[in-house]
């Protein structure tokens, strides 16, 4: 359990800022080797974006919509068998667009299936195309951007486009414009077996993280913003948070890359080029939800797990965005979802801009918002006719409520471009003992990429920690 600020000691090994699942990884991971940690999080929960909340005896899910198979390995590797063995399979997941309609377990196997029989490409093509993106490493080329890949194996082919990128756009916020390893490398890792969720829940995977943090020692504070991260000589000395400075030989920021260069960090500490480097980062889009509960008793029919749904006659990233899209995920939670918590919730998702909404008035806000609400009501009947009679409560959030929540610039929901790799890795090597980690580079983000990012990162803390002791 957290405890209260009074109790936190003067001095740490190590300060990790932020309990996202890369923060709560790494601060696990330096734990376990022995390392004294404090884990600071400004919000009262833990979690960061894998964040869960009630309302009228619901339990809504923010970010727990499908992750890959390579979570469970990670899992029994890095946390627990028992969060491992909570993981489980959505066995369907639908297409609905102008273009096609279509279920799938989103393997490789049922893909090339989809492709060649209902999409007729040849078999040695998608053959061919499945061995380029699944032998993609983080190395590669990374001028080839994700419409070149698309167009060198299915040109003109707008159809298969959809079918092959719409979900890597929802899960990561990626484009066609991105480089094509950032696609290759998340969708082979959903190829490899399909898509899993967390039973149970976000609350219950938080939790179970929680006590193992607590069984290796980590000093765990909520509420606490840290407001700056101290450097002297070249090196980290600490943060201050709370009004107290609290002194570490190194700080581990799970906030955003931006934010810890920008906001946490003096410039000073840094070079002129890492700095000019750094200002080119672009942030990844945000996102809006609704959040949907069905009355207690009320039953509803299993229509499927995930439903990329659209009206929009093509894929177009840019369309994705677009204030009133007219494209959405429901993510379809089931009494199975949570046993023992026998109700229906749906989540409704789509991509946004920060820009779209920060500058509204309140009443423009609230009005944005009452519309967001309508149409996603609206679309969902297309699916489950007369819904709108079963729910007993729906609310919206909106790329000011990720920022509100996270802190971060822009409300991103899936960290930076690819660029905000290079600065996450080498800001070690600015300021001794000063590492990141958090959503970068698109590979880095998501359930999976930021908890194995975080053991990337303990490495690199843990290389430093016992360097300085010689
Ligand atoms: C709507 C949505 C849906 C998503 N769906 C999926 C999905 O289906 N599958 C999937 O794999 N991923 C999904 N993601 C992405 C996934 O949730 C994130 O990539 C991942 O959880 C991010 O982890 P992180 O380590 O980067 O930290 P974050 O979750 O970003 O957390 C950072 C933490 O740092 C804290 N913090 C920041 N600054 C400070 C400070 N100064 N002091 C103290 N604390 C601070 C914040 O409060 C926050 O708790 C989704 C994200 C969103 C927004």
């Amino acid at each position: 359990m957290p405890v209260p600020f009074s109790h936190v000691s003067d001095a740490y090994d190590v300060i990790v800022i932020g309990s996202g699942l890369g923060g709560l990884t790494s601060a696990n991971r330096l734990a376990y080797c022995g390392h004294k940690v404090l884990l600071l999080e400004y919000h009262h929960k833990l979690g960061g974006l894998a964040a869960w909340f009630k309302r009228r005896g619901h339990i809504f899910d923010v970010s727990l919509h499908g992750f890959p198979f390579g979570m469970v390995k990670t899992c029994k590797k890095y946390w627990n068998r028992e969060i491992m063995n909570s993981i489980v399979q959505l066995k369907k997941i639908v297409f609905d667009n102008p273009q096609f309609s279509l279920q799938t377990t989103f393997d490789r196997q049922d893909f090339t299936a989809i492709l060649n029989e209902r999409f007729r490409i040849p078999q040695q093509t998608i053959d061919r195309f499945f061995e380029t993106v699944s032998s993609m490493n983080f190395y590669d080329d990374r001028t080839m951007t994700t419409r070149e890949l698309f167009e060198q194996f299915f040109p003109g082919r707008t159809d298969v486009h959809r079918l092959l990128m719409e979900p890597i756009t929802y899960a990561n916020g990626s484009t066609l414009d991105d480089p094509a390893i950032t696609y290759g490398i998340v969708f082979s890792n959903f190829m490899n077996r399909g898509v899993f969720t967390f039973e149970g829940g976000t609350d219950r995977l938080i939790g179970l993280m929680t006590a193992e943090l607590e069984k290796n020692g980590v000093t765990i504070c909520t509420r606490s913003k840290v407001e700056h991260i101290i450097v002297e000589k070249g090196r980290v000395r600490g943060v201050e948070v709370n009004g107290r400075t609290i002194a570490a030989r190194a700080v581990v920021s799970n906030s955003g890359i931006t934010n810890t260069i920008d906001n946490l960090t003096d410039h000073k500490a840094f070079s002129e080029s890492f700095l000019e480097k750094a200002s080119a980062i672009r942030v990844n889009n945000s996102s809006c939800q609704v959040y949907i509960g069905i009355e207690k008793g009320q039953h509803i029919p299993d229509i499927g797990d995930l439903l990329f749904t659209s009206t929009a006659p093509e894929f177009d990233s840019q369309e994705l965005l677009d204030l009133h899209t007219r494209s959405k995920t429901f993510s379809l939670y089931y009494p199975k979802t949570r046993p023992g918590h026998n109700r229906y919730t749906i989540v409704a998702s789509m991509n946004s801009r920060y820009e779209d909404w920060k500058n509204l008035t309140d009443e423009q806000y609230a009005g944005e918002k009452r519309q967001l609400i309508e149409r996603t009501i609206s679309d969902l009947d297309r699916y489950l006719p007369g819904v709108k009679a079963k729910i007993d409560w729906i609310e919206a959030a909106t790329p000011r409520t990720f920022n509100h929540y996270t802190l971060h610039t822009s409300g991103t929901s899936f960290g930076t471009k690819f660029e905000g790799l290079d600065i996450s890795r080498s800001i070690f090597k600015e300021v001794g003992g000063l590492f990141h980690v958090g959503s970068v580079g698109i590979i880095m983000s998501g359930w999976l990429g930021a908890i194995n990012y975080g053991v990337i990162v303990a490495n690199d803390a843990d290389g430093y920690l016992r360097s300085l002791n010689g």
